[in-house]
């Protein structure tokens, strides 16, 4: 760049000013100060001239340097409006510098997540929506005959524990209504699914070709109506029970009645998958993971057959105890050192009394009920007692777990 190319008085600096300004970097402000170090004329006057153009140069780089060198730290609004007035490329810079505050990237990774979730939930859940809604409609009237029965079953069993608890004063009626309402139910059931033959599997009795030709839901919703029904008939069981035994056994005898007559039912519940499953199994596998299959499924079945088994064989046997189940009898002595002839649960005069190993003396019914509802402490001082163990649905209750294995 020689002399003649480079304005000589101050209305020609701004130009100047703006084309040093766009080729001027900030990282290298320094570069335009090359230009007055191009070799001059030797006359004064030219060197006056070109002494007095690089000081203006200089303070023009200055207040460039001084207008650009802060632009990060600078509020936005203020920054723009200064260039603006003096250069309009430098504002179209800082408007895009300004398009993207950095919380707007937080903002748009939550709708992203989401949208990423719901794709995924449309994949996977028509894999589990379709098959279960074809499973539920090729066999509607099977679950739904099942969740009846399990819903009247649930009536039933609450209704006889009411009419336990009236003890003598029990609805006869009530109890009458039961029975037939069970009854009905489960005729219906065994009507409904006649084909099943379902009689024949209550009594052990079904015939090998008929499971050999059933499907794995026949197998399974056979095991589930037989145990059902069967637990119905224990119900009806109890029913009677409650209607007659009043008038010749006492009411413990009775809970404990209760008790066995449970206990007797599901001991026979659980025995009756056995064969079904056997069968099944056989029919559709080979031999060898048959024998995998029974050997894991019989050790299984030994063990809970042998839980059933203590617990009806305690049930039955208290039938027949003549020592109390809870502790000893008390003696006239003991209820006379206590210093008060009344029970403590029922407060009246003590009936058969019995003394539990923390000394406390109670009814033996009453203690008998109170073992039958809660823990098996005392209702006093809360001691474990730990003598023949705790009878269970002493108060006519029935399970209503299902039997599928
Ligand atoms: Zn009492
Ligand atoms: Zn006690």
């Amino acid at each position: 760049m020689s002399s003649t190319n480079n304005p000589l008085d101050g209305q020609t600096n701004p130009e100047v000013t703006h084309d040093v300004h766009l080729q001027v970097e900030p990282e290298n402000p320094t570069a335009p100060a090359v230009e007055p170090d191009v070799p001059q004329p030797s006359t004064d006057a030219s060197t006056n001239l070109v002494e007095q153009q690089r000081m203006r140069l200089n303070q023009t780089l200055m207040r460039l340097i001084q207008q650009l060198g802060p632009i990060p730290a600078v509020p936005v609004v203020s920054s723009e409006e200064a260039r603006v007035e003096e250069n309009d490329d430098v504002g179209l810079v800082d408007n895009e510098n300004n398009q993207q505050p950095p919380t707007d990237n937080s903002e748009q990774a939550t709708p992203s997540d989401y949208q990423n979730v719901t794709k995924l939930a449309w994949k996977i859940i028509p894999l589990i929506v379709f098959p279960a809604l074809l499973f539920f409609y090729d066999h509607f009237v099977g679950i739904a005959v099942f969740f009846w029965c399990m819903y009247m079953l649930y009536g039933a069993n609450e209704r006889i524990k009411g009419l336990v608890s009236q003890k003598e004063s029990r609805s006869i009626i009530m109890a009458l209504f039961v029975i037939l309402l069970l009854s009905l139910q489960s005729c219906l059931v065994v009507f409904m699914f006649i084909r099943y033959e379902l009689w024949l599997y209550m009594g052990f009795l079904a015939s090998s070709t008929v499971v050999i030709s059933a499907s794995l839901w026949d197998s399974l919703f056979t095991i589930v109506i037989v145990d059902t029904i069967m637990n119905a008939a224990c119900m009806v069981v109890k029913c009677v029970l409650l209607i007659f035994t009043p008038l010749f056994l006492n009411n413990l005898t009775r809970s404990r009645l209760y008790a066995t007559t449970e206990t007797t039912f599901r001991l026979y519940r659980s025995l009756l998958p056995i064969p079904i499953w056997f069968r099944y199994v056989s029919a559709h596998y080979h031999l060898i993971f048959v024998i995998f299959v029974m050997t894991l499924y019989g050790a299984y079945k030994a063990k809970v057959f042998y839980e059933l088994f203590t617990e009806f064989s305690l049930a039955f046997t208290s039938l027949f105890r003549s020592s109390a189940q809870y502790g000893v009898y008390a003696t006239r002595e003991h209820v006379l050192e206590l210093g008060n002839p009344n029970c403590s649960i029922c407060y009246e005069e003590f009936t058969k009394p019995v003394k539990l190993q923390c000394e406390h003396i109670f009814c033996e019914e009453c203690i008998s009920s109170w073992f039958s509802t809660s823990s098996m402490t005392c209702p006093i001082c809360r001691q474990v007692c730990e003598d023949a163990g705790k009878l269970g649905h002493m108060d006519g209750s029935s399970g209503l777990g299902v039997t599928v294995l």
